[in-house]
């Protein structure tokens, strides 16, 4: 059946933020296809999650060359799903890749030379079957490569028409500082910077340790003081911050697939946060996934949550997230007993 996005979607959807200083909004909840969108998935459950976010208002889909499995099959796969579906809406959709850990074998197809990044975003425009991406980014810091090789790479393909921003993943604040230096010399500063971040992983709160042995600022101040925006990746802990292992691991999870959500994270330890946590998010009247979402949105540094979902039921669930982003200070000391990593 042919799509026809919700009229209302922009009206009742999810609310919009600035992107740091830039010019570009995003939705406080964006979805990411790390998972759940590669040859192991059925196309048509991915067509129902796309179709449902879009219409609840979520303007952002987040992708890697890598991400599948096979790595290029969930930009392979969403290019069929665009061309079928989403072509009409192209200038309302916020789509973005990146480049940086491991695509293919030998010297360039890992890390963050010139080569390989300008050469993976080629190969991901083809498979998404686009010309342009909105945000090309380096997905993560390689100590091998100059800075100024791997910035000039991301200024060339904002140059070069292939990305409109460009942004940067996983860099600690002080590497966030210097290649944000680096891009506005080249004038094209970085537009967002893409860490993980939630009530279990809070290194972006942290002051870094400098080379003189004193606490530097933390990632959040670094990015708020250069004009960036911030999207959160794995708000949700991988879906360990919901209902999903509180009994056990389900069959169909993340977790029992074997995938990136190790055996380590699911501790009695952090269960027992997870059930701590349950319990306010119970108070509030919200799901647990909603409050997860919710908390890394309080900071204003903050633009966007970027979610994972394997089910229309579970985009819902976590859009309704958008309905309470309030928290009062009894609350947050309350989640401070829980939320720690
Ligand atoms: P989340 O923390 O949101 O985890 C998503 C998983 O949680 C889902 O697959 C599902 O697990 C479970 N889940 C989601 N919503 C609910 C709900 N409402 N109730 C119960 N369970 C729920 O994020 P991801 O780890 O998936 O990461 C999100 C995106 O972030 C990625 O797709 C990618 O775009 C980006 N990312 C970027 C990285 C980087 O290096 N830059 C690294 C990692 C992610 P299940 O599948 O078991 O049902």
């Amino acid at each position: 059946d042919p799509y026809a996005a919700r009229e209302n979607r922009y009206d009742d959807g999810v609310p919009y933020r600035r992107v740091g200083e830039s010019g570009l909004k995003l939705p406080a909840l964006s979805l990411g296809l790390w998972h759940n969108f590669g040859d192991d998935k059925p196309l048509q459950t991915q067509r129902d999650i796309l179709r449902r976010a879009f219409d609840l208002g979520v303007t952002h889909f987040d992708l890697a060359n890598n991400y599948g499995p096979p790595p290029g099959s969930a930009e392979r796969n969403f290019g069929t799903i665009f061309a079928e579906d989403f072509r009409p809406y192209r200038e309302q959709l916020v789509i973005s890749s990146k480049a940086g850990w491991v695509m293919q074998p030998g010297p360039y197809g890992f890390g963050g030379s010139r080569k390989y990044l300008l050469s993976s975003l080629d190969r991901s425009l083809e498979r998404m079957g686009l010309d342009h991406v909105d945000i090309f980014y380096s997905h993560r810091p390689d100590p091998e490569t100059p800075l100024e090789e791997t910035m000039g790479a991301l200024h060339s393909a904002v140059t070069s028409g292939k990305a409109l921003y460009v942004g940067i993943s996983s860099y600690s604040a002080d590497l966030t500082a210097r290649a944000q230096e680096i891009m506005r010399e080249l004038g094209t500063p970085l537009l967002i910077h893409q860490p993980s971040y939630s009530m279990l992983n809070r290194w972006v709160e942290r002051g870094e340790e400098t080379t003189t042995g004193t606490s530097g600022p933390s990632l959040l101040e670094t990015t708020a003081a250069e004009g960036m925006g911030v999207i959160a990746f794995s708000p949700l802990a991988q879906g360990l911050l919901t209902g999903r292992y509180l009994d056990g691991v389900p069959e169909d999870s993340r977790a029992a697939a074997g995938k990136s959500l190790s055996g380590r994270m699911l501790s009695e330890e952090n269960l027992a946060r997870v059930r701590g946590l349950a319990g306010i998010a119970a108070d509030r009247g919200q799901s647990l996934a909603q409050m997860a979402i919710a908390w890394v949105l309080r900071s204003p540094a903050v633009t966007s949550a970027l979610i994972g979902a394997s089910s229309v039921a579970q985009l819902e669930d976590s859009v309704g997230a958008a309905a309470n982003l309030e928290f009062t200070a009894d609350e947050l000391a309350a989640i401070d007993e829980f939320a720690v990593d």
